[in-house]
Order: C-alpha cells, then sequence, then structure tokens
C-alpha cells in the first residue's frame, strides 16, 4: 500500500496533516482540505482534489501517496459475513471482518501483524508478532473495504492487542471521531483488550469510546495458564481500575467470556466473574467457543452449562446475554483470524443474506 519512498497521507490527523503542507510551502489550509477529501469525500488519488491547486496537488504527489488501497482477498460466509484480507508489506497480511446485521455494519478491524499476548486459544497469539499496523494500515481497513460507506460501527476486535499499539490506535480514533475527520461519535467505536492496564487507563481518560476486556476468566491461577498478561496485569486490578471511571452513561464497558466446556463455565467460575466486576453496569457477552483443530483440548461449553452461567449472573444483577456466532464457516469467528484466507475471491461488495443475526 506504501508506494516506496512516498508516504501516504491516510492515517495523518490534522496536525499532522498541518505539519505535512506547510513543510511543503502551501498555505495551511490545504491541510484542512486534504483531510476532507481523504476522510469525507473518500477519494483514492491527488487528481480528484480539485479545489487544491494542481501545482499543489503535483507537489503533494511528488513526496506522498494518498495511501488507500483495497483488500486482496475475501470470503463470504453463508451468514453474510466478509473476510477482507489487507496487504501491510513484507509479505504479510492482517484481515478484517465485515458483519452485517439488520441495519448494522459493524466492522472488526487488526490493530498489529500477529500479537506477542500470545493466549492459548487464539490463532493470532499462535503466528507470533511481526509488528504494530501503522496509522494508514489500520485507516484503510475502515476506508477501504467495499462496504465502506455503510459501516455504522469499528470494533477493535481483529488481529493484534490494540492496546499494545497505543499510539497508532488513538490516532485513528481521533480520525473516526474529529470533526475535520469522518465526525464519528465515540459510541460507534468499541477497543477489546486484554487487559494492558496502563495502556487502558490513557485510552479511557483520552477518548470516550467504548471499553470490552476480554476476561474468560476471573480465577487468577486458571486465567494465568491461558493468558500470560495476567502475570503482569491481573484482570482483579484491572477492573479495578476501570471502576474508577463512569460507564454509565455516555460510554459502555463490556466483558468478553468465551465458554470452554469444565475450563471456565461452572458457576464458581461465574462467583468469581460477578466479584471482580466493578458495578452492575458492566455487560457480559458470553462467547461460544469454535474448535480449533490444534487446539484438541479446547472444547465449546454447553448451551445448558453456557444459560445456568449467564442466569446466575443475570440473577445477581449483571446483564448477561449469549452471543451468537458469525463468519465461523470461513474463520472469521473469535479467536479463528491468522492472516490468510484459504480459498480466493474477488474483494467485490456482498450481498450480505442478514439470515443470522448475531450481537458480535
Ligand atoms: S486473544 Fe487477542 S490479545 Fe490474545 S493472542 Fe489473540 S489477538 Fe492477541
Amino acid at each position: 500500500m506504501e508506494l516506496k519512498n512516498k508516504r501516504p497521507l491516510a492515517g495523518m490527523t490534522l496536525d499532522e496533516l498541518q505539519r505535512t503542507v506547510l513543510a511543503l510551502g502551501m498555505p495551511k489550509f490545504v491541510a484542512k482540505q486534504l483531510a476532507d477529501w481523504i476522510y469525507n469525500k473518500r477519494v483514492t488519488t491527488f487528481d480528484a482534489m480539485v479545489n487544491i491547486s494542481k501545482a499543489n496537488r503535483e507537489k503533494l504527489s511528488e513526496h506522498y501517496t494518498v495511501g488507500l488501497a483495497a483488500p486482496v482477498n475475501a470470503r463470504t460466509s453463508a451468514d453474510g459475513t466478509v473476510k477482507y484480507l489487507f496487504d501491510v508489506g513484507e509479505g504479510k497480511q492482517v484481515e478484517t471482518v465485515m458483519i452485517p446485521e439488520d441495519d448494522r455494519v459493524t466492522l472488526c478491524i487488526s490493530s498489529q501483524k500477529g500479537c506477542r499476548m500470545n493466549c492459548y486459544f487464539c490463532m493470532t497469539g499462535r503466528q507470533g508478532y511481526s509488528g504494530n499496523l501503522t496509522a494508514n494500515q489500520i485507516i484503510n481497513q475502515v476506508l477501504s473495504v467495499p462496504e465502506a460507506a455503510d459501516v455504522t460501527n469499528v470494533v477493535f476486535m481483529g488481529m493484534g492487542e490494540p492496546l499494545d499499539n497505543i499510539d497508532e490506535v488513538l490516532k485513528v480514533i481521533e480520525i473516526m471521531t474529529a470533526p475535520w475527520g469522518f465526525a464519528w461519535s465515540p459510541k460507534r467505536v468499541t477497543v477489546s483488550t486484554v487487559g494492558v492496564k496502563p495502556a487502558l487507563r490513557q485510552l479511557v481518560e483520552e477518548t470516550q469510546v467504548h471499553i470490552a476486556v476480554s476476561v474468560h476468566n476471573a480465577i487468577a491461577e486458571e486465567r494465568l495458564s491461558m493468558m500470560p498478561l495476567e502475570k503482569i496485569y491481573p484482570i482483579k486490578e484491572v477492573m479495578q481500575m476501570l471502576g474508577d471511571y463512569d460507564f454509565a452513561h455516555q460510554r459502555r464497558l463490556s466483558i468478553e467470556y468465551i465458554m470452554w466446556q469444565w475450563f471456565n463455565d461452572d458457576i464458581k467460575h461465574a462467583e468469581a466473574l460477578r466479584e471482580i466486576i466493578p458495578d452492575e453496569h458492566v455487560r457480559v457477552n458470553l462467547i461460544r467457543y469454535h474448535m480449533i483443530p490444534d487446539i484438541p483440548k479446547l472444547r465449546t461449553s454447553s448451551d445448558e452449562r453456557m444459560a445456568q452461567f449467564r442466569d446466575y449472573l443475570n440473577s445477581r444483577g449483571i446483564t448477561c446475554t449469549i452471543r451468537r456466532s458469525r463468519g465461523e464457516d470461513i474463520s472469521a469467528a473469535c479467536g479463528m483470524l491468522a492472516g490468510k484466507v484459504k480459498a480466493a475471491q474477488p474483494a467485490t461488495k456482498p450481498q450480505p443474506t442478514r439470515k443470522t443475526p448475531t450481537n458480535k
């Protein structure tokens, strides 16, 4: 996507665009025009930016590229979910998942090439880590999927731990929510994390986006056996820290909890989870586990045990729902992203079937 020796403009904040145009000897207002063309009108070439003088467009194109590139591949699920593959240089690719549901189109985006959190159950974690995505590579996923104009919500739940790449993620959130960018309400954005505590505090203080914490087990030693970050930032302390902030009004705090048979689906686990939830405004999403051949030890919890777990939390005043699965047949579901698409299809706009809505 990023041409050799030319830097992409998409992914720059207004401040960065201003510094860029001033360095090229152009008036500062050209930065606002660029932001409007890239983030609002969403053009992909300098030629299309007709209110910028030809001389300035030529100067820009000598040093910069707009920096948008379409996905290189796509797979469509029977339920209308589409998994896109984007090139991110050095032979690496990342996945972006488009989930249509009634009048919403949610885009699940990636923030890193692989991940270094090494969660036992996750295909991305098993693939290792080869670097952070730039703000350009993250925002390109939002601007360049065929459904870009229809996207209603963005969730940072794809490949990587977004808070391990906090600087670039904050830039992208600024682009999505600033008046010179997409001008979206922060309620349209959710950042999911396994609990990188210092960066999570920064995110909560500097933005108003929704937060989703991947807990998956509230018993410390059991969680540690699956999620090594527990050793550095125990989930109990992460939730205590979040208890200092207001999630009752403008923004939402939710807990993601994948259910594994016998491992974390007992009532004692529901009790442990209730104990670390700071208040009744926190919602819990129970997620059905998708069997991964490499990890035969982990099995999906039964419907009955998931319902018991949900009912326990509901009876203790916690809103808890069982999330239905999307995109399992194309390995697009939670924990299944691995940066590869098996069967090639052109990345054209699909016709969502919308037959099996879920709340992913
Ligand atoms: S679950 Fe999230 S944090 Fe853990 S390895 Fe996978 S992508 Fe990384």
